[in-house]
């Protein structure tokens, strides 16, 4: 059977031209769309990502502002950052970058975002109008999983979908947003037993459990369609080797950084069963950042009672 790769790249592109057409039809009635992003702490990989969403927020119109707080600081330090925010009319989104260091209450946090601006979807007020089917702002990776899944023709309806995870930012709303668009749905987790033979059943599996190249053919129907939201930090050499063999692109990258990215399928085995695949890089990570660009938008809209 020959697999369809799913261009996540290019699907995120489609979407991020939407976006900036909107922002200038914004723009022509008086409205300039603005993000903010807290980065609390030097993480290096966290700040390259709130560079990255920077970056992307310039190119499509959107009025981007990073707020840098040191790693030392206390969850009422980021709560005082997180309230300047919310009163600020030049701002329609926050995004509070995750993780943040130990000290600092991340529900407190996510919590105190006016759910007006979290565009990341978090609020336990935005997760309620989702179950509710009310309008809200949706999580970036499942939102951008159920776009994936329409652009490319897939038929949710009536499908049996299998999400892998239960974490609040991911398979919750992933599942929801599933039930939503008429699948039926199972949700499977750390204690499901058994679980080759309910992903099995599955018309669409939407793996975001964190495990490294779990999945192998076994767990998959024949002609499924699998999206994988999973990343997984690999850095031993004989892991590399049994996954990936002598693919050239797979060792450049790990003798350049000293490790890989792995998503939960066990990509050269799934490829030989499945339907469709996203696959790594090019796949569900792309799609993120363009979703969290749209929820901006959306977000201030939404903000001005303006139609969503
Ligand atoms: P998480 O909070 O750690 O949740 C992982 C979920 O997977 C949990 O519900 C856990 O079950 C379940 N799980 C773990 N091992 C399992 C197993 N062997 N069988 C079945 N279920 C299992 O992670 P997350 O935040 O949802 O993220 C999931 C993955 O997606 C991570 O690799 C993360 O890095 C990645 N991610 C990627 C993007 C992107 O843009 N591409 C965005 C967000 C997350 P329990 O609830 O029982 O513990």
């Amino acid at each position: 059977m020959s697999v369809t790769i799913i261009n996540g790249t290019q699907i995120a592109e489609d979407i991020k031209a939407e976006v900036a057409l909107e922002v200038s039809q914004l723009q022509s009635q008086g409205i300039q769309p603005g993000l903010a992003v807290v980065l609390t702490g030097d993480d290096a990989a966290s700040s390259a990502y709130v560079d990255m969403k920077a970056r992307t927020c310039v190119k499509l119109g959107i009025t981007s502002r990073k707020i840098v707080l040191p790693g030392s600081s206390t969850t009422q330090d980021v709560l005082e950052q997180v309230r300047k925010l919310n009163e600020d009319e030049a701002i329609d989104g926050i995004l509070v970058q995750l993780p943040m260091p130990k000290q600092v209450a991340k529900h407190e946090v996510l919590e105190f975002i006016d759910p007006r601006k979290d565009v990341d979807g978090f609020h336990s007020s935005n997760l309620g109008s989702l179950l509710l089917g009310h309008e809200a702002l949706v999580a970036c990776t499942p939102m951008g999983v159920m776009e994936m899944l329409r652009r490319s023709g897939v038929e949710i309806s009536g499908a049996n979908a299998v999400v892998l995870g239960r974490s609040d930012d991911v398979g919750k709303p992933q599942a929801v947003l599933l039930m939503h668009a008429n699948a039926t749905v199972t949700i499977c987790h750390s204690k499901t037993r058994h679980l080759a033979d309910i992903t099995r059943q599955a018309d669409i599996v939407v793996a975001a459990m964190g495990r490294a190249a779990m999945l192998t053919r076994d767990y998959i129907k024949p002609g499924a369609v699998v999206m994988d939201v999973g990343t997984n930090k690999v850095s031993d050499r004989a892991t590399v080797e049994r996954l990936f063999g002598n693919d050239p692109a797979r060792w450049q990258d790990f003798n350049k950084r000293g490790y890989i990215w792995v998503v939960d399928v066990d990509e050269r085995s799934v490829m030989e069963v499945a339907g469709m695949l996203t696959p790594v890089p090019g796949g569900v990570g792309p799609m993120t950042i363009a979703i969290l660009m749209r929820n901006t938008i959306k977000a201030a809209r939404m903000r001005r009672g303006l139609p969503c």
